[in-house]
């Protein structure tokens, strides 16, 4: 699984933010996942309670925000949503795309106290 190394960098760069800009306490940290990512939100929410264990952050709440998988054709220019449309372009039927977004996993908000 590795979404548990995952989630031990993001939970470590939260700490160390915390630890820098002297925050008394992280009370929510939202993450942005991908569609392409790899990454399997279900998994991440239970290894976000395995890292946060013994740490500042217990208690804190979790929250992920899943971003679509959108591609421009290479073909026509349209962008799409990939998953809804089968990898193919809904206009001239290609699956030759560059991905624009929804291949990362990224820290998008902390709410500290
Ligand atoms: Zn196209």
């Amino acid at each position: 699984m590795h979404e548990l190394g995952l989630m031990q960098n993001i939970v470590d760069t939260v700490l160390e933010y915390a630890r820098k800009n002297s925050v008394r306490k992280v009370s929510k940290i939202v993450v942005e996942v991908g569609e392409m990512s790899g990454v399997v939100p279900e998994a991440l929410e239970f290894c976000f309670d395995v890292c946060i264990k013994d740490t500042a952050l217990v208690g804190a709440e979790f929250e992920i925000v899943r971003v679509s998988a959108v591609g421009k054709c290479r073909a026509c220019g349209e962008t799409f949503p990939l998953l809804e449309n089968s990898f193919s372009c809904p206009t001239c039927n290609r699956a030759e795309w560059d991905l624009l977004s929804g291949r990362d996993l990224v820290i998008k908000g902390l709410e500290v106290i």
